[in-house]
């Protein structure tokens, strides 16, 4: 890779014929249309959320006259760049440039237009430093997936999109990266993220391919359609609204993939799903309310999903006590199983520490974690007792 340093182009130079498109969130061009601000592989402009900070601190840096690192950008053809990284940079200064946003001075919010002369001419003629790179397709792409962009890390799922950028990407950003798609606030209810930083198109393409995201982006590279992964997805989108007819904040972020592959051929009947939602979440001894949902679709068994409140250590040492001393004038274990029991652990009186606690009545059909339901068991016995 040949890389060439220019240290005498101007902010002017590059804001000139700078095009911000509102819809696709991206700065598109400048140099008078030399530079392709972002191409395929770069990310969305992140830098006007968090309320602006990020790239009002972009100008004020121009304006102190600080340095607001390197600029790369790749040599197409012989007049002809595109950025490799400085987007969000560049994106900045052409969007204060072309009034999108204001800075705070001491008169107050200032946008671009409405600044002193020296110091629009101040922004206008800081010169940047741009490396200009020229190398084949995978020599840049092998480098951009070792940089980090100034200040902001990319995502895996930013980084894939760059190594496997193609027909492919474009469209899976286009349906799953856009903020403007009318299905984003629907998605929101069962996956955690944000839309610009490819969690969506993560989390879709993690579905469709079991996890291995990687290999499947490497197969799919140059399809002209994303027909299965759109399909994939919206089988299990479909089939979470089908099976919990209501939306609890606890239902974000759950493995939904896994799930819908272990349990989307069992039939359920959602008003009786609804029901038992309701009752766990309002059964004070569940303590993970996120276990509810693969709970009941695992056909309410495993109690463990729901770490169902323990009895406290009062209780466990009262329980202890009384069994201990009924159990040593009778000359038979503290653990009543073992005290049942033919073998050499029938006249056996465990530590409290060797024992734990059980309910008597199973939490599941009702039994409280309290102290007349309480029961110390050795741990064998316990363990064997398990979650019925
Ligand atoms: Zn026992």
């Amino acid at each position: 890779m040949i890389t060439t340093l220019k240290t005498n182009i101007t902010v002017k130079d590059i804001c000139e014929g700078f095009v911000y498109n509102e819809l696709e969130g991206k700065g598109l061009f400048g140099l008078s249309g030399k530079l392709t601000i972002q191409p395929e592989y770069q990310r969305n402009y992140i830098y006007a959320s968090d309320g602006g900070k990020r790239e009002m601190a972009v100008i004020e840096s121009v304006l102190k006259g600080y340095p607001i690192g390197l600029i790369y950008f790749n040599k197409i053809i012989s007049n002809n760049f595109e950025v490799l990284d400085g987007q969000q940079r560049i994106t900045s200064l052409g969007r204060f440039i072309t009034d999108k946003f204001a800075i705070k001075d001491e008169n107050g919010m200032q946008y671009f237009g409405g600044l002193a002369k020296d110091k629009k001419n101040k922004i206008l003629e800081t010169k940047l430093l741009i490396y200009e790179c020229e190398g084949t397709e995978s020599q840049i792409k092998e480098w951009f997936k070792t940089i980090n962009i100034a200040g902001v890390p990319l995502v895996p799922q930013e980084l894939l999109n760059a190594i496997y950028s193609g027909p492919f990407v474009t469209l899976g950003k286009e349906e799953f990266s856009n903020s403007q798609n009318a299905n984003v606030q629907k998605w929101s209810v069962y996956i955690r993220g944000s839309v610009d930083r490819q969690a969506f198109f993560e989390r879709a393409l993690d579905w469709v391919s079991k996890g291995n995201i990687d290999d499947y982006m490497s197969i799919h590279r140059n399809d002209k359609n994303i027909n299965e992964l759109k399909k994939y997805f919206n089988s299990v989108i479909d089939w979470i609204s089908s099976v919990f007819t209501d939306v609890e904040s606890e239902m974000c972020g759950l493995e939904w993939g896994r799930l819908y592959e272990q349990y989307h051929k069992k039939s359920y009947d959602p008003k009786k799903v609804l029901v038992e939602v309701q009752k766990l979440y309002a059964d004070p001894y569940v303590k993970n309310r996120k276990g509810i949902f693969e709970f009941i679709l695992g056909g309410s068994i495993d109690t463990k999903l729901l770490e169902v409140r323990v009895f406290d250590e009062a209780i466990k040492k009262a329980v202890y006590k009384e069994q201990t001393t009924k159990a040593e004038k009778k000359k038979v274990s503290n653990c009543p199983l073992c005290a049942i029991g033919h073998d050499a652990n029938k006249e056996k009186i465990w530590s409290l520490s060797d024992m734990d606690a059980d309910h008597v009545s199973a939490w599941s059909k009702g039994g409280k974690s309290d102290i007349k339901n309480c029961q110390m068991l050795c741990k064998t016995h316990n363990r064997a007792k398990g979650n019925r």
